[in-house]
């Protein structure tokens, strides 16, 4: 089963990509963690992404939908994936299609958190992530158990470069037209259903589970 989280940065769409991830049993697969673990180790890709991550912008969609369908090729993602932060524009969501058609498979879901602009910024701003894995967290909205401890892994919890508030409009500006477009493309082939993303976290959660399983219904699979 394959799982499209949608939504502007800041929506939630990593937060709510654990829920997913603990109830469905397929993996958490997000461009952004892959990208920022590609600079980590200094990979080609790594390199190339890093100047257009630091700027709030998209990186290229050639090299961002090989790593993507790299990923997708593992073992552990042969039952599906829950993609959070893929497709971005309207080209990588075709080229999703092509991938996952010529493996008999398809986009099951595409869930949009809809989040108006005006609470990213907050959201952005505040937001920390843990050291070890990225696990996000928020100052005020979803403080962990123990001030700057990740509640998961016990790492250090840190504010992501590009969570500065200069690179989040940047990056708010850059691809929030490209947002529609991907969500045009969900709407068009009938997967796309909508949250309210401005509900606190466990209400998001439940409005995601339950308008995936009407969905997942309706086409038989469930
Ligand atoms: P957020 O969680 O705030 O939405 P991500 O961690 O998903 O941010 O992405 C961080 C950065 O990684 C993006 O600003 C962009 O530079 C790059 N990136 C991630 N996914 C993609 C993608 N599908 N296409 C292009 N760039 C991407
Ligand atoms: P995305 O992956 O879409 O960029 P995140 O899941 O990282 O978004 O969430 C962005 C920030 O907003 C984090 O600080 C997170 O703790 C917080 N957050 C996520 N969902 C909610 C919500 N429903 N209400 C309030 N804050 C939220």
């Amino acid at each position: 089963m394959i799982v499209v989280l949608l939504g502007a940065p800041g929506a939630g769409k990593g937060t709510q990509a654990a829920v997913l991830r603990e109830r469905l049993g397929i993996p958490h697969v997000a461009t952004g963690d892959l990208f920022r673990a590609a600079i980590r180790a200094a990979t080609p890709v790594g390199l190339e992404a890093k100047a257009y991550m630091d700027a709030g912008e998209l990186v290229p969609d050639g090299v961002t939908i090989r790593m993507l369908e790299d990923r997708l090729a593992l073992p552990d993602a042969a039952a599906g994936a829950i993609l959070d932060g893929f497709p971005r524009t309207a080209i990588q969501a075709e080229a999703l299609d092509q991938f996952l058609e010529a493996r008999g498979s398809r986009v099951d879901a595409a869930l949009l958190i809809d989040v108006p602009a005006d609470l990213l910024v907050e959201r952005l701003s505040g937001r920390r992530v843990c050291q070890a894995s990225g696990h996000p967290y928020h100052l005020e909205l979803n403080p962990p158990r123990v001030t700057g401890v990740c509640d998961l892994d016990g790492s250090a919890l840190v504010q992501r470069a590009d969570d500065a508030p200069a690179t989040v409009r940047a990056r708010l500006a850059g691809t929030l037209g490209d947002l529609n477009d991907v969500v045009a493309h969900y709407r068009a082939t009938g997967a796309l259903r909508v949250v309210d993303g401005r509900q606190p976290i466990p209400a998001v959660s439940a409005g995601l589970l339950a308008v995936l399983d009407a969905g997942l219904r309706s086409m038989g699979l469930r």
